[in-house]
């Protein structure tokens, strides 16, 4: 861990500038894990101490926590990592934290996606056992027979592999060529091969939710930071 001057933590919380940090130390108004530090070159973890000043704790970037929905636009990779010159989530997301996608798009995949440094709640939602709804809208090659719907729902085996998926949700929409689809497993590229399986190609597919939450007015390419609201709603 690296520590920093108490009078650089509290600027980088934005609390005062150094040198008026300075004296908020001399005046014995700050704290660190509930000791008064009154000495201007106390050190701290920015990490993992507690900071309190005049009854306030301290939060820098590091500590935060945040929740971000984006809309990922086509051919931009859900990875942190590439070692390809591919168009990644993080040139669209500039904010100090490192942040991570909560699961995978496909490339070709568009719509929603939720980006956190919340390991925590990341790790619940991604859990298998978690049940969080996804809502896929599926641009087909061809029209869908309703009288298929039974099929692309009732726990379907996938072709290539021969794994069974459990049963999900669908809807047929006006064109008849786009199925609204609501899953809530994640295996790859399942939406895809679900209708692969029944004989059709996936034109399209936009993530219209995730876990409750919707895109709103958000465009292609833009993203936001979750309401306290929403967050309350994740956990
Ligand atoms: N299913 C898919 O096939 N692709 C995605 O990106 C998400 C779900």
């Amino acid at each position: 861990e690296e520590k920093v001057r108490i009078n650089k933590y509290l600027a980088m919380c934005g609390v005062a500038s150094r040198r008026a940090a300075d004296q908020l130390v001399l005046e014995g108004k700050v704290s660190v894990n509930g000791h008064i530090a009154d000495e201007p070159g106390f050190k701290v973890d920015p990490r993992n101490d507690e900071v309190i000043v005049d009854g306030r704790l301290m939060a820098t970037p590091e500590a935060r926590k945040v929740y971000i929905l984006f809309n990922k636009p086509r051919n931009v990779i859900t990875t942190n990592h590439d070692e390809r010159d591919r168009q990644q989530i993080l040139d669209f997301i500039d904010v100090p934290e490192r942040v991570f996608p909560v699961g995978r798009l496909d490339r070709k995949s568009t719509g929603l996606l939720l980006l956190t440094n919340d390991g925590t709640l990341a790790h619940r939602l991604m859990h298998p056992s978690s049940q969080v709804q996804k809502e896929y809208l599926a641009a087909l090659d061809a029209k869908f027979p309703p009288a298929m719907l039974q099929k692309l729902t009732g726990g379907m085996r996938l072709k290539d592999t021969g794994e069974k998926v459990s049963p999900c949700r669908a809807k047929i929409l006006d064109d008849g060529m786009s199925v609204l689809v609501s899953i809530h497993e994640g295996k790859n590229h399942q939406v895809r091969r679900m209708f692969s399986t029944l004989g059709f190609e996936v034109k399209r597919l936009d993530r219209v939710a995730y876990a409750g939450l919707t895109l709103g007015e958000l465009r292609r390419g833009e993203w936001r930071f979750l309401s306290r609201n929403e967050v309350e709603k994740l956990y």
